[in-house]
């Protein structure tokens, strides 16, 4: 998962412009965008140095993407763009350099004894007209000797029953109560206890919801558009189980093509989506203007699926998805250990979400940032093995993150690697330890993902080319999941001494 920067500053933005006066940052951001878009290159540098002198230094942190910013890179050569980045870059360092760093940790972070969902099986009938679900799930439960289980369920939800082998269970369902989980807004809490044997149980949920108020992110209940998933708990979410396997059968209003983070196949009436890979979220999304593009390449595939998109531009993408995976196997050497990859070009605002095998984000065209986003989730092909939800996912996220950072090197012009590079130093400059970072805090970001790329790109620099490579196949081939194999890995390989170097740069 990448590339929200931009999306999280204009958030920013959007918040405190409530209290700015009447030109806030977006606005000349805007204004310079445009002026660019028409070519009028003495605006844009007007605007952009309104916003550098009125909000340069509370912004300094753009100072990145402006990096980054494909459309900017026409200026690149203008003696005014060197001017307005020096003096973004050192607002940047300024105000990092007053500011002391953030460092949330968080050393153990499974409860093992904690009851969880190995697996659901569910029948989702959605009715865009009525804005209505109906669903059937039924959910493999480990009690694990616990009396309880919590989940998170869509607040106006009208539970039918709860069942475990057609006898009723007792649960709450509060639909006046806070949701328990923050990134549920519009979840409340719903409580169940466990029949008397407490050990694998199969438990039946029937309810209805009612959609007419979603106003949740990456959740959508409109005609053109439906997006159902985690932040919106269409279906009884534990947060605890993150690693479930799932079969959803979907039925739908005639004239929608249904597609999801699973592989989805059309089965009379209905919709089938298998998802035999664990995780802890199951999208599904539908519209009448659905389209699919499929390529599989050695045995792998690749999709794309779109609404407001153009044909050609999938194309590009499925051709650079393949280019990405050959890159990748000369440069790693070992195949990849997954066959699966789905892109879903949202047709709403908002960023993008990433679970396994399945990428969700916002675009409108095949540009730069999709063939980024291209090069670090096709580097997940190789690096998926270490936990996700703990900052050893620093060693799938940091990876990939590097692998992209490779691929521009080798498929971009220099001046564009030069960009990124620098991007990725300065995004890594003033930012907390990798090591035992807090995985949910918003500072595990740039943690993980930049500060893990740039040890690697820093440790190609240090044992050369040849070795650095060797190394990294050794990785990817003994499927190494911690932190202390790959250090212990690294000693064998370079010896003791880079052993510490890396230790050093994980623990600073
Ligand atoms: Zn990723």
């Amino acid at each position: 998962m990448k590339h929200y920067r931009r999306f999280l500053l204009l958030l920013a933005m959007l918040l405190t412009a409530t209290f700015a006066s009447a030109q806030t940052a977006n606005d000349y951001w805007l204004a310079a965008d445009k002026a660019l878009a028409v070519g009028n290159i003495d605006s844009t540098f007007y605007y952009l140095n309104l916003f550098r002198e009125k909000f340069g230094r509370q912004y300094a942190f753009a100072y990145t993407t402006f990096l980054t910013e494909e459309d900017y890179r026409t200026l690149h050569n203008d003696a005014r763009w060197t001017a307005f980045m020096d003096s973004m870059r050192t607002y940047k360092h300024e105000a990092e350099d007053k500011e002391e760093i953030a460092y949330p940790r968080k050393t153990v972070v499974e409860d093992a004894s904690a009851p969880i969902v190995k697996r659901y099986d569910i029948q989702l009938n959605i009715d865009v007209d009525k804005k209505t679900l109906t669903v059937t799930a039924t959910a493999q439960i480990d009690f694990k000797g616990r009396e309880n289980i919590d989940f998170t369920l869509w607040k106006y939800s009208t539970i039918n029953y709860i069942h475990c082998k057609k006898k009723e269970l007792t649960y709450s369902f509060d639909t006046k109560a806070k949701s328990p989980n923050t990134y549920i807004p519009q979840g409340t809490l719903l409580c169940l206890t466990a029949p008397k044997k407490k050990g694998l149980c199969s438990i039946t949920f029937d309810y209805s919801c009612n959609l007419d108020s979603l106003d949740t992110w990456m959740s959508s209940m409109e005609r053109d558009w439906v997006q159902l998933g985690y932040y919106m708990a269409w279906f009884p979410i534990n947060s605890d189980s993150r690693d479930f396997t799932a079969k959803v059968s979907v039925s739908i209003n005639d004239g929608y093509t249904v597609s999801g983070s699973g592989i989805v196949q059309r089965k009379g009436e209905k919709w089938e989506m298998s998802q035999p890979w664990g995780g802890f979220d199951l999208q599904i999304v539908a519209s009448p203007t659905l389209k699919s593009k499929k390529m599989t390449s050695d045995g792998r595939t690749f999709e794309i699926v779109y609404t407001d998109f153009a044909d050609a531009d999938a194309d590009s993408a499925l051709v650079a998805c393949s280019e990405a995976l050959q890159f990748y196997t000369r440069l790693f050497k070992t195949n990849p250990s997954n066959d699966y990859m789905k892109f879903l070009v949202v047709p709403r605002c908002g960023g993008g979400i990433s679970r396994k095998n399945f990428i969700a984000y916002q675009t409108r065209h095949f540009n730069e940032d999709f063939k980024t986003a291209i090069g670090h989730e096709m580097g997940h092909f190789w690096w998926n093995k270490a936990p996700t939800f703990s900052w050893e996912d620093w060693l799938n996220e940091g990876f990939a993150e590097f692998s992209m950072l490779w691929y521009i090197k080798c498929h971009f012009d220099k001046h564009v690697f030069d960009c990124y590079l620098e991007a990725c130093r300065e995004n890594a400059r003033h930012v907390c330890p990798i090591y035992e970072v807090d995985r949910d805090a918003p500072e595990a970001y740039d943690a993980l993902y930049n500060k893990g790329a740039l040890l690697l790109y820093d440790l190609e620099q240090e044992v050369g080319e040849t070795r650095f490579f060797e190394f990294m196949q050794g990785v990817a081939e003994r499927e190494i999941t911690s932190t202390a194999l790959l250090l212990d890995y690294a000693e064998e390989k370079f010896g003791k001494e880079t052993r510490e170097w890396i230790e050093n740069r994980i623990k600073s």
